[in-house]
């Protein structure tokens, strides 16, 4: 776990509470938190192609989907799995809601024991995603 120790460090020093506000600062912010998110994103599918270690990169990428959508002004995202072509593992996960805090904590997607299109390490590519959730009023 010591993984997850790891990433637990980096998750509370990211955290800042703030109040969403117009300020062009805010919107750089939130900009370069998505891009952080795509470029982790690219790396882990680089390194999963080349059968390297990429799961910590992938959880990366989804780390900062996570605080990109708590700067938007959400509390809650849902995780989408890859509809019927995902593997039965990310299918049990789709549509679940859960708080961004409890996201962040402990950080259900991407799943290491994915089955879609393993690499030679036998790793699946999981496509779990998080989106931002409101309620239906
Ligand atoms: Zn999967």
């Amino acid at each position: 776990m010591g993984l997850f120790d790891f990433l637990k460090g980096k998750s509370l020093k990211g955290k800042t509470k703030q109040k969403s506000s117009n300020t062009i600062d805010q919107y750089s912010n939130i900009k370069t938190l998505h891009i952080e998110s795509m470029m982790y994103y690219q790396k882990a599918r680089e390194l999963y192609e080349r059968n390297e270690v990429f799961f910590p990169t992938l959880q990366e990428s989804a780390r900062f989907q996570l605080l990109n959508h708590q700067k938007n002004g959400f509390d809650r995202v849902e995780i989408l799995a890859a509809e019927s072509q995902s593997c039965n593992v990310c299918q049990k996960m789709n549509d679940n809601v859960l708080t961004i805090t409890t996201a962040l904590k402990n950080m259900p997607i991407p799943r290491k024991d994915c089955k879609h299109s393993p690499n030679e390490n036998g790793e699946g590519w999981c496509r779990c995603t998080y989106v931002p959730y409101v309620d239906d009023l």
